[in-house]
């Protein structure tokens, strides 16, 4: 499972881009025929993690000039930019590049028109819909946030000189795990786009959202999506990036020290929050599998535990520090190595590296 030349004590992340190409082609098969695949680049925008999925998918959503700049350089034949908060450069960038823009204000749009006085650039507009029914661990629509403009400022929006709106964007949630409910939010996002009375409606983008259950190994049914009717003219966009990245990542984390303070057990990690923040951030127990290491050169006895449940935390100086609390393991001893699955999405990319300045993971491809 290790490569056998990764530094010890391990710490590393290991990417599988078979893994990559086989989430792409599961969700190719699963959206309604004629529609987009795009992957959100936020969700882990390594160069390598981006080669493939530029390839896998339609191209890639992007949400910063930072990942414009990354999607560029992985060869993504289609890039689409969203985000609250574009400065001037990063909206010249996307412009010059002939990139789709997902425009977030009234005041968005103005600027976009402003910065190309001898074009009217197409450009789809962020709504943020009241209600749309979904459940997922961050709402983003139908409930105040600082994406996209209210239906309310729709009318004053499609008034904009020189910009030219072709479009909708209505990403809502983000971990949803309810595919049923997932097609419904799809097939009201097009009948809603389809009564805007847009002269020239060509892109309906329902963003991202597909669940992944970090305590399983389940993730939303995509099938129900597949019965979905793509109306004719219009490019429907789907924009994941947890589902399509997550189950291509693992996090290794190597024991250093296994310790016992007023009743509770603690493995301490080569590793912890900083490489991977999203159970720190989410308040969950992230799953672990033990990687028995045999070999103890040492001449001092080895830490050990059997038949325990033991709390996996991190090198930092900080009690917050926990990527999984109280899971039982029959045995764990120092120098053993800790696998976290599912961890190739909001992962490193989330996490705050330079906090307390430890060497940051290896980074292994395969
Ligand atoms: C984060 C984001 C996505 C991807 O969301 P996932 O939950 O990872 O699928 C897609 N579109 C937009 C606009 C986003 O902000």
């Amino acid at each position: 499972m290790l490569p056998p030349d990764l530094p010890r004590p391990v710490c590393a992340y290991l990417y599988d881009t078979a893994t990559l190409r086989a989430r792409a082609a599961s969700v190719r098969q699963a959206i309604p025929a004629g529609s987009s695949l795009l992957y959100a680049v936020k969700a882990n925008g390594h160069p390598a993690v981006l080669e493939v999925l530029a390839a896998a998918c339609d191209g890639l959503e992007v949400a910063s000039g930072g990942e414009l700049a990354l999607a560029r350089a992985a060869g993504a034949r289609r890039i689409v930019f969203g985000g609250p908060g574009k400065t001037d450069a990063e909206l010249r960038a996307a412009l010059a590049a002939g990139v789709l823009i997902n425009a977030e204000s009234v005041h968005e749009l103005r600027r976009i028109a402003a910065l190309s006085p001898a074009a009217v650039p197409e450009v789809v507009l962020r709504v943020n819909r009241p209600g749309g029914g979904l459940r997922g661990s961050h709402t983003m629509t139908g409930t105040p946030t600082p994406f996209g403009v209210d239906e309310a400022q729709l009318a004053e929006a499609l008034a904009v000189p020189g910009v030219r709106i072709i479009g909708f964007h209505l990403h809502a949630v983000s971990n949803n795990m309810d595919g049923h409910a997932h097609a419904a939010f799809v097939r009201d996002a097009i009948a809603w786009s389809l009564a805007q009375g847009l002269d020239d409606l060509r892109v309906i983008n329902v963003g991202g959202g597909f669940g992944v259950d970090y305590l399983s190994s389940a993730s939303m049914d995509l099938s129900p999506l597949r019965g979905i009717t793509v109306p004719g003219g219009v490019d429907l966009i789907f924009e994941p990036g947890r589902y399509l990245a997550a189950d291509a990542g693992t996090y290794a984390a190597e024991v250093l020290d296994l310790k016992t303070t007023h009743g509770r057990t603690f493995a301490v990690l080569r590793g912890g929050t900083h490489h991977f923040r999203l159970p720190a951030a989410w308040g969950y127990s992230h799953p672990f599998t033990i990687l028995p290491v045999d070999d103890w050169p040492h001449p001092y006895p080895r830490p050990q535990v059997t038949d325990t449940e033991v709390d996996a935390v991190g090198e930092l100086c900080t009690p917050r520090d926990v990527l999984t609390r109280g899971r039982h393991v029959t045995r764990l001893r120092a120098g053993d190595v800790l696998l976290f699955a599912r961890t190739g999405a909001y992962g490193w990319d989330i996490s705050h590296h330079e906090f307390l300045r430890h060497d940051p993971p290896a980074f292994v491809i395969t």
